[in-house]
């Protein structure tokens, strides 16, 4: 899958700089929507600035339609302490990887844009969804405006943040593929043709692994027909072929409206879930999946951006949950890919063809 890659062009706005006279400086415009590709990391620790050979000091990015505020100077802390928490200055931590800071007007308010390791990252003080490159994901805290300065939550810079900037965890060769549901549990039902969601998550899956062994991968399928499986037969199947990867497919259900792709790893110990659906969430609680917390989420993005560049559909972003089985008992990363709801009218239909499922196959290999 080659990346939608607009050719970034330039023009003059004045400089961010803390000098008096106002100096013209380039800037960066790009005309891509998003999503846009995100480009594969070193997968070294995220944890220390980047080791020398320093890398480039990132360019500022100003899409159009947006105006770049007047530069602030920089935060005097690098933490604050705030609601029993710390937390970290975005523009600080950003620097420590050559990172732009700047504040944008858009149409809809003022983001706090970073760009960092090619990457665009904007955050709206209070609000847990970001972008990165355009797509969605959904942070445990909304961040804190502190004298006019933004600080995200320590948690999610760690888990979140540095895992985005240091790309893709080593994956090993040997990857599950959990094609959800099975026999009397059907899954959910299609609006469409009322066909069930087992029977296009295995067909998803099957398109799946030739996709991956052509990339060298060794692919073990949970099912290959329409078999009962429980949730925790799928955790012991991974173990048991020494999984490196695991991935569980599925389709989703609401209010006809509601539309898109959604991938799934597992909350940090300590990060409240983006949602329970009426399960208690214990934030403290340690699962066994909570060591891969920053490869869970390295893949997931990843899933997640090539699914979307692949697929074109509505993003609704990478999230983080408690109460799935089926990834919170995996001792390797671990993800779950929503590809779409069988209860919306347009986009059930889309799941009933070949030609779309092969897509989602496609969007997770490309990936891996
Ligand atoms: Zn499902």
């Amino acid at each position: 899958m080659t990346p939608r890659n607009h050719g970034p062009i330039t023009y003059r706005v004045p400089a961010a700089k803390k000098s008096a006279v106002a100096k013209p400086q380039p800037v960066r415009v790009a005309t891509a929507k998003p999503p846009r590709y995100l480009p594969p990391g070193t997968g070294t620790a995220p944890t220390a600035p980047p080791a020398r050979p320093k890398a480039q000091p990132a360019q500022p990015i100003i899409l159009q339609g947006e105006k770049l505020m007047p530069a602030q100077a920089l935060p005097k802390d690098y933490t604050v302490k705030a609601a029993d928490a710390e937390w970290i200055s975005l523009e600080r931590w950003g620097k420590l990887y050559e990172g732009w800071f700047g504040r944008i007007q858009q149409r809809s308010g003022t983001v706090h844009r970073l760009v960092a390791a090619n990457m665009r990252f904007d955050f709206t003080p209070r609000q847990r969804l970001i972008t990165c490159q355009g797509m969605q994901i959904w942070l445990g805290f909304g961040p804190r405006l502190v004298k006019g300065h933004l600080y995200v939550h320590a948690l999610d810079v760690q888990k979140h943040l540095a895992p985005l900037i240091s790309g893709m965890p080593t994956l090993g060769r040997v990857a599950v593929i959990d094609a959800g549901h099975g026999k009397d549990n059907k899954g959910t039902r299609s609006i469409f043709n009322k066909k069930y969601e087992k029977e296009y998550t295995l067909d998803w899956a099957m398109r799946l692994k030739p996709l991956l062994e052509r990339k060298g991968w060794r692919v073990y399928l949970t099912r290959v027909t329409d078999d009962s499986l429980s949730l925790t037969d799928r955790v012991k199947f991974a173990d048991r072929v020494h999984a490196s990867v695991f991935i569980s497919l599925h389709f989703n259900a609401a209010a006809a409206k509601v539309s898109g792709l959604e991938t799934y790893c597992i909350s940090p110990t300590g990060m409240p879930s983006h949602f329970t659906r009426g399960n208690p969430d214990p934030v403290s609680t340690k699962l066994p999946n909570n060591p891969w917390d920053a490869s869970s989420f390295q893949l997931a993005a990843r899933v997640h951006n090539q699914l979307l560049l692949t697929c074109k559909m509505p993003d609704r972003g990478v999230r983080r949950v408690r109460f799935m089985s089926v990834i919170k008992g995996q001792k390797r990363p671990a993800i779950l890919v929503e590809g779409g709801y069988l209860s919306n009218p347009t986009e059930s239909r889309k799941v009933d063809t070949a030609a779309y499922r092969q897509k989602l196959a496609v969007g997770v290999a490309s990936a891996l």
